[in-house]
């Protein structure tokens, strides 16, 4: 079974996207979770990720899978949490 939510670099950051409606390919804009449009290339495809972690995305993910209160931080704390 597929994950519903994966994710994948591009622009810079990790991002998570729904998989029940985009496919990441390279060139092509792809929506992810925290609002943002990405557009990943061939090397975030196919190549070793470095780049960080969206945590607005990863907020989202935890909000959606239904993640215990105390396993989703708050969205204030976003802005510090790297
Ligand atoms: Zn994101």
């Amino acid at each position: 079974m597929v994950q519903r939510y994966l994710w994948q670099q591009a622009d810079g950051k990790r991002h998570a996207y729904d998989t029940d409606h985009h496919q990441p390919a390279a060139q092509r804009a792809l929506p992810v979770l925290c609002g943002a449009t990405v557009t990943p290339t061939t090397d975030d495809i196919v190549g070793v990720w470095l780049d960080p972690t969206c945590w607005h995305c990863d907020h989202e993910v935890r909000v959606r899978l239904g993640f215990p209160a105390d396993e989703i931080p708050d969205a204030a704390d976003l802005e510090t949490a790297r």
